[in-house]
Parts: C-alpha cells; structure tokens; sequence
C-alpha cells in the first residue's frame, strides 16, 4: 500500500469492485478498501443470491426477453463465474466462494491494491475535497490520501464521516426496507421440496394470520442453489430497527437469528423433503437492503423509472421493478416498468452535494426509498460502480478540481468502448 493513490475505493462490494476495475483499467493509481477478508460485498457477507435479472422485462411477443440493460464488468464476471462452473443454469444462482476469487483475480489483474481487514474509521476534509482517510487493522491505524474517493460502502459511510447530509428510508417515517438474515438449509430432499413448496406457502399464511409467526413475512422465499440437496431461504425479515444504529443492528440480528430457528422448527413439521433439514449456515452478516441514501446533485424520483426518462448524464441502467418489502409488518410491493423499457441512472445522483472530489456508488446514491427498491440489485450496483470509476479516472487525468466538471460525453465514448450500457 502506498501513502497517496489517485483513487481511493470504499467498499468492495459490485459497486466498488466496479468503480475500482473501470477507473485502474484506464490507468490511473486505485485502492481498493474492505473491511472484510474477501470482496463481493453483500453478495458474500450477506448471502445474497441470486442476481436479480439484468434483462429488459420481455414485451408480451417475448421479443424483448434476452436484451440485456446491465452488461459490461457485471457482465464480465457472470461470464467468469459460468467458465468456472459457478453459475447455475438458471443463469442467476452463483457460488459465492468462486465469486470471491473471481472478483480477486479482476481486481488484481485490473492493477487494483487491495487491503482486506481495513475498516475505514475516519476522514479529513478540508475545503470540501476529502485529503485522507484512516484505514484501522487490529488495533493498528494507518493514513492514506488520495485526490479522489469513491463511497461504495452501502451505507455511505465515508460520505458520512465527510459531514455530508443523507436521508434514511421512506419520506413518511423514516423506516427503511426491513433486515434479512440470509440462511441455508441442508439435508433436504430438494426434488421433494421443489415439487411441494407451492402448497406450503397456505400453512404458513395460515401461521402467520394466526399469529402464530414471529417472522412477519408473508410467504416463504426460497432459491435453490448450484450445490445439491441445499436451499437458500432469504425469508427472515427485521422490521423498524435503524441499520446505521449500533443498537439497531444488533438487536436485528439476534431477531434474526430466532426467526431462523423457528423456520427450521416450520420446515421439518410442514414441509416434505425437510423432515431431516439442518442449519447449515447462516450469513456473517445479517443484509441490509436499504440505508442511508446521500443528498446528491440530483435525487432521482420513481415516477421518473416509470416514465424511463433517459437521462443526458446516464451512466447505468435498470429494468428491475419497484421491490418494496415492507419497512413495518407483512407485504411486499412490485411495480414494473413497461415491458421492453429500462430507466436511466443520471451521473448527478453520484455527486455528492457538499464534496467535490468524492462521488457515491451502489445502494446509497442520491434517489427516493421508492427508487432505491428497484436500482439496488447487484447487477445494477455493480454498473453504477463501473461508471463512477470511469467518470473519476477522467477527473484524475483531465486534473479537474470538482467531478461535477467531467465531460459526460467522454464517459459515454469510453463506456462504449467496453460494452457499458448507460
Ligand atoms: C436480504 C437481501 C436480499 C437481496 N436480494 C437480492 C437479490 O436477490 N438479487 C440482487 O441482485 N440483489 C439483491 N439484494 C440487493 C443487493 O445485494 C445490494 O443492494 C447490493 O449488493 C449492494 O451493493 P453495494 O456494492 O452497493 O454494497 P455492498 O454489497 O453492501 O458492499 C459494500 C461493501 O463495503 C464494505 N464497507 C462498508 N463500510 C466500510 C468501511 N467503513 N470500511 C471498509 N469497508 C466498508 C462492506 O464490508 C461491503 O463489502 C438484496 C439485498 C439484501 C440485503
């Protein structure tokens, strides 16, 4: 690790692998920052899987179905993880351990440093520009500058240090998009369960109308994985806890926890094919669909992902619906946007409003709760990470004092280039 780079990365989840691969792929110096000791983000600490879908919704003809909205490096990886056998034939699930060295590999032959276990703890601004942040490992501190940041922590966390206003979930109260602790089941007889799981999902409305649950979530969700005889349930749900409060936090995912085991104790009584199911594991992190959300240039509204407003400054796509989950009891809300159409994702919305040499990318870019439910997917995260680093790897080379001065007609032709969609 050197004392100064061009770029420092907050975050290695797809929005900071995105943002660190793009910027070093144009030959400017990146490091990339991750507390935890592998990359992938959500995706690995969370359990998080599958990709939601990187295709436009298919028009009624069908004619639509395989034209994809999110490509480039996301691309690049799914490509990756489909040579290496991680990715089933679903096109969607993945293993999360060949993730990981996937997303090693891209980085490190990118010219990406990387430090793991660097817990990003401080910052210094000064003239609205970040000079340096502090990385703690251990115990142990150390100080690293940059002439630029991108914040793909998801939560916006350097964004936050740096004293830039934010809001958190919906206008209405404040209640973000409930907690989920991804969880895995083995020992099922998945062929059993498959076949049956449609006729459970009665028994356990029944439950919870009953109220008989203390898991408020109104249906089972499950995925089947790559690895046989293993389900992935993504069924817990914590509701009305702060995900950027201590206290929040740690009492979501010991809620968490009891919603698990009671859905082991519902699947081996209701549930053909789980009589003999076991915990096999549990995320190391409960997921955090939605937190703080900066105060950008731009605040991207929903009505205008209905309306597909292209913007002149996109950088990414995104056809994936509205996916409210309810923030305070049962019930999840999709709205899809017209077949066949995608909505844009404006460079603005990255721009912080109080800094001029840091930009935002992933889950916590400038938009509405509303908004945010739909562009949050990996595959739309990693995009807008991927633009974020070609947007800073101009403002490092051109020398510009602000990022609100990149040419945006320069991004385009470089995204071109390299088969980014925007
Ligand atoms: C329960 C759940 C289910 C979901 N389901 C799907 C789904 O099925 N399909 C789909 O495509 N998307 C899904 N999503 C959404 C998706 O997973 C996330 O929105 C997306 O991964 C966000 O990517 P990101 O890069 O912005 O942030 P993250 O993936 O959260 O990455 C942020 C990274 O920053 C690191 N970090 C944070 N703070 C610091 C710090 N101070 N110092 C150093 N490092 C730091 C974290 O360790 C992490 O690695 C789901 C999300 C959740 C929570």
């Amino acid at each position: 690790m050197k004392n100064h780079y061009d770029l420092i990365v907050a975050g290695g989840g797809f929005a900071g692998v995105g943002a660190a691969v793009a910027a070093a792929r144009r030959g400017i110096s990146v490091l990339l920052v991750e507390k935890n000791g592998y990359l992938s983000g959500s995706a690995a600490m969370s359990y998080v899987n599958p990709f939601m879908s990187q295709f436009k919704i298919s028009k009624a003809d069908g004619g639509e179905r395989n034209i994809p909205v999110n490509a480039g490096i996301f691309e690049e990886i799914r490509q990756e993880l489909k040579a290496f056998g991680g990715l089933h034939e679903n096109e969607r699930t993945f293993n999360m351990e060949i993730l990981k060295i996937i997303m090693d590999r891209l980085t490190k032959n990118a010219g990406v440093d990387i430090v793991f276990h660097a817990y990003i703890s401080d910052c210094v601004t000064e003239d609205e520009r970040i000079k340096s942040i502090t990385l703690s490992c251990r115990g142990k501190k150390y100080e690293v500058s940059a002439d630029c940041f991108v914040d793909a922590t998801g939560d916006a966390n350097l964004a936050y240090m740096a004293g830039c206003s934010y809001r958190l979930g919906r206008e209405s109260d404040n209640l973000c998009q409930p907690m989920t602790l991804c969880f895995r089941l083995g020992e099922v007889d998945t062929d059993v369960f498959w076949s049956q799981i449609k006729n459970v999902q009665a028994i356990w409305k029944e439950k919870l109308e009953k109220g008989e649950l203390l898991n408020p979530r109104e249906n089972i969700l499950v995925f089947n994985l790559i690895e046989k005889g293993v389900i992935h349930l993504n069924t817990t749900r914590v509701i009305k806890k702060n995900p950027v409060d201590i206290l929040g936090l740690s009492e979501a995912e010991m809620l968490a926890r009891e919603q698990m085991l009671e859905f082991l104790n519902f699947a081996r009584e209701n549930i053909p094919g789980c009589e003999n199911a076991q915990l096999i594991a549990s995320a190391p992190e409960i997921g955090v669909r939605e937190s703080r959300m900066i105060d950008g240039e731009y605040t991207v509204r929903v009505e205008e992902f209905f309306e597909c407003v292209q913007f002149e400054d996109s950088i990414a796509r995104g056809a994936y619906p509205v996916d409210i989950h309810s923030p305070d009891g049962t019930g999840t809300t999709i709205m899809k946007i017209p077949a066949g159409k995608y909505y844009t994702i404006p460079y603005r919305s990255l721009i912080p409003k109080s800094l001029k040499n840091m930009l935002v990318a992933g889950r916590c870019i400038s938009t509405t709760h509303e908004a945010q439910s739909a562009y949050r997917i990996m595959p739309i995260c990693c995009c807008i990470g991927e633009g974020a680093g070609i947007a800073i790897s101009l403002a490092v080379k051109n020398q510009l004092d602000d990022v609100r001065k990149v040419d945006i007609a320069q991004v385009h032709s470089i995204m071109d280039s390299c088969n980014a969609l925007y």
